[in-house]
């Protein structure tokens, strides 16, 4: 049997994350895209032609060379500004590969995406959090504070935020930027669904920050792992001497440059998806026996109170997954919900009423 003693030391406590076996009909855990890209037809057109003249055999590009050219024209930036990889969990490794030692300091607010604590860990660098303000409006005095405090050798800011739905106001990225002497990574993940500006403006005046975006959420393309970096040259080359030579597949490359060239057609689910995302919203506000809180992404996050577990056993029942978070007290008795149709929201919706009204 394999021993402890395998083990690099700061994984050997560690439990494989797991992702239990989905049985409901409707999937809103993972903010995953409810429509399949390959069923426009312009975006489906460009995919056959790709797939007819694809070979599987040659190695791919090592920088992705012509999705950095649609990346960086999407971006309105230069490419060498861009790095491409296999999702933006790839890109979050390979910057804490880039900049940590063990024993350095990563600097995060609580609660966020669990990414950044696993792979901080993995290295040996330890993590310190800043807990959200009540109503989990981020601590921006708390992480100004945190940063002169500890100097940590990342800071990550997650804007919008996964699982709290709230963006961080520019002014504010750029006071932690400035107060910073290491790198700032910006986790624009749900971007596209936000109405806030992206901290790329902020890289010229300030180069220590680094924003990380993906094609997995507004593109529908998490199937296909498509996630990358925008920051100054010099820390696209550094953040490259990590990488894998050929860490990002042909066929990724390839259609992650069809999905940008027919952005216009995608991006109008994105519309489709903020307008119901507001609409539930506002029906949800209203609603006794739970709270839910302002969203910039595809999801609602919502605190059932009392409720928690009787509500979850009844969406359960209702064929509807929905995400809940282990681990973190102060969502103990949340939920996130990925916006998906107004049909789906209305069973969501039907399920609440059921529960809290007979409680
Ligand atoms: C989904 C997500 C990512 C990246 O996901 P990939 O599928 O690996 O591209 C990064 N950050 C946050 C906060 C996310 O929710």
């Amino acid at each position: 049997m394999i021993s402890d003693r395998w083990m690099r030391r700061t994984v050997a406590g560690f439990q494989p994350y797991q992702v239990a076996p989905i049985h409901e009909k409707r999937v809103i855990n993972a903010n995953e895209n409810y429509v399949n890209i390959l069923d426009i037809p312009s975006v489906r057109e460009d995919a056959e032609k790709l797939l007819s003249s694809f070979r599987p055999q040659i190695y791919p590009a090592p920088m992705a060379d012509s999705l950095r050219e649609s990346l960086a024209e999407y971006m309105g930036t230069a490419p060498d500004c861009i790095l491409a990889g296999n999702g933006g969990d790839e890109m979050i490794t390979y910057t804490m590969g880039t900049f940590l030692n063990p024993g350095d300091r990563v600097l995060i607010h609580q609660p966020t995406f669990d990414m950044y604590e696993a792979g901080a860990a993995v290295l040996g660098a330890e993590t310190v959090k800043v807990p959200d303000l009540p109503g989990f409006h981020r601590n921006w005095e708390g992480l100004l504070e945190a940063v002169r405090q500890h100097s940590p050798k990342i800071t990550f800011i997650c804007s919008p935020n996964n699982p709290t739905g709230e963006a961080a106001p520019l002014s504010r990225i750029r006071e932690i930027a400035e107060a910073s002497e290491y790198p700032v990574v910006v986790d624009e993940a749900y971007m596209e669904f936000a109405n806030g500006k992206s901290a790329v403006s902020l890289i010229p005046d300030h180069p220590n920050v680094i924003v990380l975006r993906t094609l997995s959420k507004a593109f529908g393309m998490a199937g296909l792992r498509c996630g990358y970096i925008v920051a100054a040259p010099e820390v696209i080359l550094a953040v490259a001497k990590v990488k894998n030579p050929y860490n990002l597949n042909a066929f990724t490359q390839a259609m992650g440059c069809i999905a940008l060239r027919h952005r216009r057609e995608i991006l109008k689910v994105r519309d489709r998806i903020t307008a119901e995302r507001d609409r539930f919203f506002k029906e949800l506000e209203t609603e006794k026996g739970i709270r839910v809180y302002p969203s910039q992404t595809n999801f609602l996050l919502m605190d059932a109170g009392a409720s928690a577990e009787r509500l979850f056993a009844a969406w359960r029942k209702a064929d509807i997954l929905v995400k809940r978070f282990s681990g973190k007290p102060e969502l103990e008795q949340a939920f996130r919900v990925t916006i998906t149709t107004e049909e789906t929201d209305r069973m969501v919706l039907q399920v609440i009423r059921e529960v809290t009204h007979s409680a």
